[in-house]
């Protein structure tokens, strides 16, 4: 039985501190904010009563079994799924591009074949091996639906020309030449009926867990536990030795109305001149529930100064040196695993995060945790 430390509640703190803990380790959690959850913390609005995604909308979605079963032990999941619009010089588009985009976007009604040898005809192809954003976006669709869809979104959204930026957020999305609009290609796909927050706090409610909210662990208190497991930002662990890295943190305007606002739960604005890059209806996260009023979120991003909640790591090519001397002082530090999206400083899923807890957890099982898992150094891979 080991004394450990669990810095962060979110997704990776929480499964590991429930999964430690089910060992019969003693188990202390810190959380810096007052509530659980970290960035997915879901709550309902006092008047409406509408569950809100306070910060910005999460859709879970796994193609992983053992993930999809995880989860499932600690709410039921409702079906949900996402289905984004897209705004372009006031007109409304299917997400991701798809079939049907490609035939609004160009006024025409062309087949998958036809829609394939179309954008061929667009792509530049002489972009071998795409690096940036902007050369996988030339590459696969061409300029159009390039400075349509994703050229200002992605200005608002990192604050940079995509051309700076590496060509793997881009790969987040799929392009289709079918009319399948499901923004995600996973196999699993649903929305917690309770919310997130509910979830975190069933995996915290368990015995050998005790949670500090509104408490910040100091790395001198590391000495006092077996092991820590930190999910706050790598470079605080180390008082920026290094200097900063780079994050994103978003602004959320929040409106009330009657009724329907929009009609869906994301709308993204992709014009660069709509100081917004989208608007989440959070009701229409839960369309098994009812409700007469209705909130939306209008999002927008900027650079993360500190006392800023981060977001978005922003991982360009010339923070890779940084982050290399960042891994090299994890490396050094005897008792402390780096988790998470801000551990680790990479832009991962929830169902990402909880697989990689997990795997940490069945680690500690199985040789007490002696190694770091492997960071992805290269920001342009
Ligand atoms: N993106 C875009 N236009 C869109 C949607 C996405 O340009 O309408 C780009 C943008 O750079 C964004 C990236 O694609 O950061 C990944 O989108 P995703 O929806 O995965 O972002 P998230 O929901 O994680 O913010």
């Amino acid at each position: 039985m080991n004394r450990i430390a669990v810095v962060g509640a979110g997704f990776s703190g929480a499964v590991i501190a429930h999964e430690l803990a089910a060992d019969g380790h003693e188990v202390e959690v810190f959380e810096s904010r007052p509530h659980v959850a970290g960035n997915c913390h879901t709550a309902r609005d006092e008047e409406s009563g509408i569950l809100l995604h306070q910060y910005g909308p999460h859709i879970f979605h796994t193609s992983n079994p053992r993930v999809w079963d995880y989860v499932r032990r600690f709410d039921e999941f409702m079906p949900f799924t996402n289905r984004v619009k897209a705004v372009v010089r006031g007109r409304v588009y299917s997400m991701p591009v798809n079939l049907h985009t490609i035939n609004q976007f160009f006024g025409l009604a062309l087949g998958p074949a036809e829609a394939r040898a179309f954008l061929a005809s667009k792509a530049d192809l002489s972009i071998a091996e795409p690096r940036t954003f902007e050369e996988q976006a030339l590459r696969f669709m061409g300029a159009e639906l390039y400075e349509a869809f994703f050229k200002g979104y992605t200005q608002k959204q990192w604050g940079m020309s995509p051309s700076e930026l590496p060509a793997s957020i881009l790969r987040r999305l799929p392009l289709r030449f079918n009319y399948d609009d499901n923004y995600y290609a996973s196999t699993w796909q649903g929305m917690p009926r309770h919310g997130y927050t509910h979830i975190v706090e069933r995996l915290l409610d368990a015995p050998g867990i005790r949670v500090h909210l509104g408490a910040r662990f100091e790395r001198a208190m590391a000495g006092d536990f077996a092991r820590v497991f930190y999910s706050g930002p790598i470079d605080a662990w180390f008082g920026n030795a290094e200097g900063s890295l780079g994050y994103r943190t978003l602004d959320f305007a929040a409106e009330r109305h009657a009724g329907d606002f929009q009609g869906n739960a994301v709308i993204n604005y992709c014009d660069p001149d709509v100081p917004w890059t989208r608007i989440a209806e959070h009701k229409h996260f839960a369309p098994w529930e009812s409700h007469e009023a209705t909130v939306i979120f209008r999002e927008s991003s900027r650079y993360c100064e500190s006392g800023d909640t981060p977001y978005y790591p922003i991982r360009l090519a010339k923070e890779k040196g940084q982050l290399a001397r960042y891994i090299a002082l994890a490396r050094e530090e005897k008792n402390v695993s780096f988790v998470g999206r801000l551990g680790t400083y990479r832009y991962l899923d929830m169902h990402v995060t909880i697989a990689e807890a997990l795997d940490w957890a069945d680690r500690w099982r199985a040789d007490g945790v002696t190694e770091l898992p492997a960071f992805n150094v290269d920001p342009l891979g």
